[in-house]
C-alpha cells in the first residue's frame, strides 16, 4: 500500500483538558525513519492499532475505532488514549486523501521505547487496495483450528483476545495457511467446535432469513463493521443476533460473509472446498451502505 501521508502524535493523558494540540502532532515524510529501533512496537508487537476504511475524505465510524482504541489500550495496560487529541490528529490526516476513492487509515499506539515508560503513536494514511474482486466474486475460505476453547478469554485474560494488538504474525500465518490449501483467507474455528472469526475480518451468516453473528465474548475482536451492518439491517425490519455457531451452521447458512473496515462484506463461495451459495443482492447492497458516509 502506497503510503501518501503520516503524523506522529505525543500522547498526552486521557484526562488533559486542553483543546490546542499545537506541538503534540506532527507531520513526517512517510518516507523517513520514525519509529526508534528500541520501540516496543517494533520489538515486541507490544502496542495496539485501528485501521479505518476512508471514502473520499470521509473517515468512517471514528468513533467507534476510537472506543475499541481504548478498549485495547485499556486491556493492555496502556494509558487511556486522549480522544480529542486523536481527534485533531485524524482531521489534519483526511484532508491529505484524495477526493474520490478509498484509503486507510490507520492508528497505532506503542507502549514506546523500553524503559522510558512513554507511549509513542502516530497515523499514517494509504491508497486502499482493490478490493472489487472479492466483494463481487467472493472469496473462498479455509476452516482453522484456533487451538483455544470458546471460554477462554473469562479463564486466561491476558491472552488479549479481546484487543487488537499489533501482534498479527499469528494472524498472518493463517492466511498463508489458508492459501496453502487452495482458499484465500481463514476462519477460525474454537477447539470446542465454535466459528469464531477471519483473521482479519468478522464472520457473518443468514439462517432462516435471520442474520448471526459469533460472540464477542468468545475470544474475537468485536468488528465496526459487523455491529454497523447489524444496525443498518436492524433498520431495515432484519432480524439480527449473536449466537453460538457451529462449523455445521456456517456450511448449511443460506449465505455467509467476511466483512471488515477495508475489504468491507466479501462474500464467502466455498468452506473448504466445499462450493457456497452467495447472494449476489444482498452482498451489493451491504457494499453501497458500507461505502455511504457513516459516522
Ligand atoms: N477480527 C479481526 C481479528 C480483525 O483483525 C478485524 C479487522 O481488522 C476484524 C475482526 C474486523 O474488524 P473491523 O470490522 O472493525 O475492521
Amino acid at each position: 500500500m502506497a503510503l501518501r501521508h503520516a503524523l506522529a502524535l505525543d500522547p498526552i493523558p486521557a484526562d488533559d483538558p486542553r483543546s490546542d494540540f499545537s506541538g503534540t502532532i506532527r507531520s513526517f515524510d512517510p518516507a523517513d525513519p520514525i519509529v526508534r529501533i528500541g520501540d516496543l512496537s517494533a520489538q515486541r508487537g507490544d502496542g495496539v492499532f485501528e485501521s479505518l476504511g476512508m471514502v473520499g475524505r470521509h473517515a468512517q465510524e471514528v468513533s467507534a475505532h476510537l472506543e475499541r482504541l481504548t478498549r485495547s489500550a485499556t486491556l493492555c495496560d496502556l494509558p487511556e488514549p486522549n480522544l480529542a487529541q486523536w481527534r485533531e490528529a485524524i482531521a489534519r490526516i483526511v484532508v491529505h486523501a484524495p477526493g474520490a476513492g478509498e484509503s486507510v487509515l490507520k492508528l497505532i499506539l506503542s507502549r514506546g521505547i523500553d524503559g522510558e515508560e512513554t507511549p509513542t503513536a502516530w497515523l499514517t494514511l494509504a491508497d486502499a487496495p482493490d478490493n472489487t474482486a472479492a466483494r463481487r466474486d467472493g472469496i473462498r475460505v479455509a476452516t482453522l483450528d484456533r487451538g483455544f476453547a470458546s471460554d477462554m478469554p473469562s479463564r486466561a485474560p491476558w491472552l488479549l483476545l479481546g484487543a487488537k494488538t499489533l501482534s498479527y504474525a499469528v494472524n498472518m500465518a493463517a492466511i498463508r495457511e489458508a492459501r496453502r490449501r487452495g482458499a484465500d483467507d481463514a476462519v477460525f474455528v474454537s477447539s470446542d467446535g465454535y466459528v469464531l472469526e477471519g483473521p482479519t475480518a468478522s464472520v457473518i451468516l443468514r439462517q432462516g432469513g435471520r442474520y448471526l453473528t459469533p460472540e464477542p465474548a468468545a475470544g474475537i475482536l468485536h468488528g465496526t463493521t459487523q455491529r454497523s451492518i447489524f444496525h443498518h439491517l436492524r433498520s431495515a425490519g432484519a432480524e439480527v443476533a449473536y449466537a453460538s455457531i457451529t462449523r455445521d451452521e456456517l456450511l448449511s447458512a443460506e449465505a455467509a460473509w467476511v466483512v471488515s473496515s477495508i475489504r468491507l462484506a466479501a462474500p464467502i463461495v466455498a468452506i473448504d472446498g466445499e462450493e457456497k451459495e452467495r447472494d449476489t443482492a444482498v452482498t451489493a447492497s451491504l457494499n453501497n451502505y458500507l461505502l455511504s458516509p457513516r459516522d
